[in-house]
């Protein structure tokens, strides 16, 4: 049975032309590129061709590339490093309900420590106020964090006018852009932000490379202590293999990511239009156009989420409930839960994400075998016969 991968937003595969990329620096080019003979020297400029691609991808300057092993690290390092280098100028964070556990699990930590942190909520499509975001800005506040958009519903934030407010008030704002990099125009200048992070395995690069921007002049401390790569800001010896892929992939996705944001953008606003169509009692969650080209997210009433992926999953077909580090738990999303869905509905969730690799048969596909899984799981349900 060939299997259909329709969960791009949890991880993608590494594009082959990114690992034809990385192989010499497994084998001849492998380097350590602190080192100064012709070996590191050869790695150091492999990493510097890298930061520049980056950089230049992103409207950045390559010294304000700081390689990291993906989006977890990048957002503990914005987000902890800030509060460690301003704690004597001010205890407040800003950040959304909605974020990643990879911002709200270091904003938690950080409240531990004695920072006070703000959650500013989200309307029924996952959509942040900037004027939230204003009213919740005191003499305290330091960094207020929100993610560009939204791994579970797709949802795309007002990134460049949030900045807008953060510059004006004088307080640094880091974007969680793992799921835009790559995907949508990402640029650190129109997006008015000081801190941003991304990770290579969500566009085809490989898993464990990942980096921060850093714009020039903000204050942070190092997160890593060790050596001094990545001068001084973040120790151990460089990710080589992953840093040349990172940097092809982004050479990658510039070239194709207009043409594929199209495709599967067309893709996406059919399952839109189908999916209701064909059952009923499903409800689309996040923006219906402020939303990522390649995410679909529906509840689907009086079932669970877990039943239908397990169904999907035996007609060869891969999707997800919500993002793929929750989904092992049996608490509903907290990003459904925060568009103000009930426990039951959030329950029934279907996220289904596309890629580089999406045909348009695979979204057929997908088509004809979900109303057959909704009709059999509903007909066990005991929600559905006393509704
Ligand atoms: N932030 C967002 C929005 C994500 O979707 C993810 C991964 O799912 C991460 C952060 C964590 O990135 P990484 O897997 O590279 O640590």
């Amino acid at each position: 049975m060939e299997r259909i991968y329709l969960d791009y937003a949890a991880t993608t595969p590494c594009d082959p032309e990114v690992v034809k990329a990385m192989e010499p620096y497994f084998f001849t080019k492998f380097g350590n590129a602190s080192s100064i003979h012709s070996f590191g020297q050869e790695a150091k400029k492999a990493i510097e061709d890298s930061r520049e691609t980056l950089a230049l991808f992103l409207g950045a300057k390559p010294e304000e590339i700081v390689f990291t092993s993906g989006g977890t690290e990048s957002d503990n390092f914005a987000l902890k490093g800030v509060a460690s280098a301003l704690e004597k100028k001010g205890n407040h964070i800003i950040t959304s309900v909605i974020e990643h556990h990879a911002v709200s699990e270091p904003c938690k930590f950080l409240e531990k420590k004695g920072f006070s942190v703000t959650y500013v909520p989200v309307d029924k499509f996952g959509l942040i106020s900037p004027d939230d975001v204003k009213a919740a800005i005191n003499n305290k506040t330091i960094l207020i964090s929100i993610m560009h958009a939204n791994n579970e519903i797709g949802t795309i934030q007002p990134i460049a006018e949030i900045g807008k407010i953060a510059k004006e008030k004088g307080v640094y704002f880091h974007t969680d852009a793992v799921q835009t990099v790559g995907h949508i125009p990402v640029n650190v200048n129109e997006l008015n932000v000081d801190l941003l992070s991304l990770s290579a395995h969500k566009f085809y690069g490989p898993k464990g490379a990942g980096a921060l921007y850093i714009r020039k002049g903000t204050r942070i401390d190092r997160f890593m202590h060790g050596g001094d790569q990545e001068k001084g800001r973040r120790a151990s010896t460089h990710n080589l293999t992953g840093i040349v892929g990172l940097g092809k992939a982004v050479n990658l996705s510039r070239e194709k990511m207009d043409k594929e944001a199209k495709f599967q953008a067309a893709l996406r606003d059919n399952l839109i239009k189908e999916i209701p169509e064909k059952i009923k009692e499903v409800y689309l969650n996040g923006h219906p156009t402020k939303r990522l080209p390649n995410n679909v997210n529906f509840s689907i009433k009086y079932i669970e989420g877990e039943s239908i992926l397990l169904s999907l999953d035996m007609l060869g077909l891969a999707a997800s409930t919500g993002s793929a580090c929750t989904s092992s738990s049996l608490e509903p999303s907290h990003v459904l839960l925060a568009i103000g869905l009930s426990h039951e509905i959030a329950h029934g969730s279907l996220r289904i994400t596309m890629g580089r690799w999406t045909k348009e048969g695979d979204v057929n596909y997908l088509l004809e075998c979900l109303p057959r899984i909704v009709d059999k799981l509903r007909a066990m349900s005991p929600l559905y016969e006393n509704k």
